[in-house]
């Protein structure tokens, strides 16, 4: 085993030089990011990043950087405006029909990127019973919400026994059809998703798991083995990733991410704009940029493959799809090389 392939995570600036991460020099940097925002990186993940690359697309996602000690004007604590939309502690109702549930605010790993980082970290508290049963009432009482959609933090850092009660609960709801997980799990955490896991997430309802991924190596052997369990244990997966710079923002890349998708049997879902967290410039890329790559794609790859680019808008307004338009002036664009000749 190699000095960065540790058996448990890394949740420390002292873990990242203990696992040759980072150097002893960088510690009171990264000391300072750690004071505002939290860290983790999975073994599977660790073993990913090549040492001393700072351009290594998973060491971008989860290795800390003295570029999140700058907050540039436009960034905000709360980049999509949840918490105007929160009626009660855990829950945010949105869009008439679906809620998110975020029953814990930890995650496996944390993402430099992470939108919701000044709300994430082991130290904030996941809602106790009470708190659930509340937020479960609320859904209870209400006939217009059909889907509850878990969230955080990740749901499936949980054990299987706590998220096997609120798949139970929500069973109980005539009202709620669809149960969403959205979840880093599968990949970063493969070994969680074990039988019990999987026995925890059967349920009349129909559920569907959400799978965050943004770079075709995130697709380790066991991560895939893990889908595979999802999978066939008949539960529909969808992807969501983000357009990050220096992680994916070429096409070549994301072609590569979404075809890692599809192969185990996840259909691409949501390709989203980055948004505006504090200390995350260095992975924003230009709207126009995300269309460029976004209609490229078209043309190299399956229907099936295709995930919807779709922008925040800050203020709690929501997710719009940002793109591309392919119709001008009556006449249908050439849709990223579609129509180009093809060699037999
Ligand atoms: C993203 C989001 C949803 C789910 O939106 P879909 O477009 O259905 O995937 C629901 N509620 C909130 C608050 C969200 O941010
Ligand atoms: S797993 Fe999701 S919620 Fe957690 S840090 Fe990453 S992006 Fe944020």
């Amino acid at each position: 085993m190699t000095a960065h392939a540790p058996r448990r995570s890394l949740r420390s600036p002292a873990d990242l030089v203990a696992a040759g991460l980072a150097t002893p020099q960088a510690r009171d940097t990264l000391d300072a990011v750690a004071a505002h925002y939290a860290i983790a990186i999975t073994p599977e993940m660790a073993e990913l990043i090549a040492p001393g690359d700072p351009g290594d697309p998973i060491a971008r996602q989860f290795l800390p950087t003295d570029a999140e000690l700058v907050t540039t004007p436009d960034e905000r604590a709360d980049p999509i405006g949840d918490a105007r939309h929160s009626p009660i502690k855990g829950l945010v109702h949105r869009y008439p029909d679906r809620v998110l549930l975020k029953p814990t605010h930890a995650c496996p790993v944390y993402c430099r990127f992470c939108f919701r980082r000044e709300m994430v970290g082991p130290g904030g508290e996941a809602l106790d019973a009470a708190e659930l049963a509340a937020a479960l009432d609320y859904v209870r009482a209400r006939p217009a919400i059909r889907e509850v959609i878990l969230s955080g933090g990740d749901p499936l850092v949980l054990s299987a026994r706590r998220i096997g009660e609120i798949v139970a609960a929500i069973d109980t709801i005539e009202h709620v059809d669809v149960v969403r997980l959205h979840s880093r799990v599968p990949l970063v955490d493969p070994g969680r998703i074990d039988d019990a896991m999987v026995a925890a997430l059967n349920t009349r309802k129909a559920l569907f798991v959400v799978l965050h991924a943004n770079h075709a190596r995130e697709f380790t052997p066991a991560g895939r083995a893990a889908c595979a369990r999802l999978v066939g244990a008949g539960i529909p997966m969808l992807s969501q990733s983000v357009l990050l710079r220096g992680v994916n923002d070429d096409v070549a890349t994301l072609e590569a991410l979404l075809r890692s998708f599809l192969a185990c049997r996840i259909k691409p879902y949501y390709l989203h704009h980055p948004d505006l967290a504090p200390g995350t410039a260095g992975f924003r890329l230009g709207i126009e940029e995300g269309q460029r790559l976004v209609r490229q794609l078209r043309g190299r790859l399956s229907g099936l493959a295709q995930p919807l680019y779709v922008l925040d808008i800050p203020g709690g307004h929501g997710k719009v799809p940002v793109g591309p338009g392919y119709l001008r002036d009556g006449g249908v664009e050439d849709p990223g090389g579609t129509l180009h000749e093809i060699d037999r």
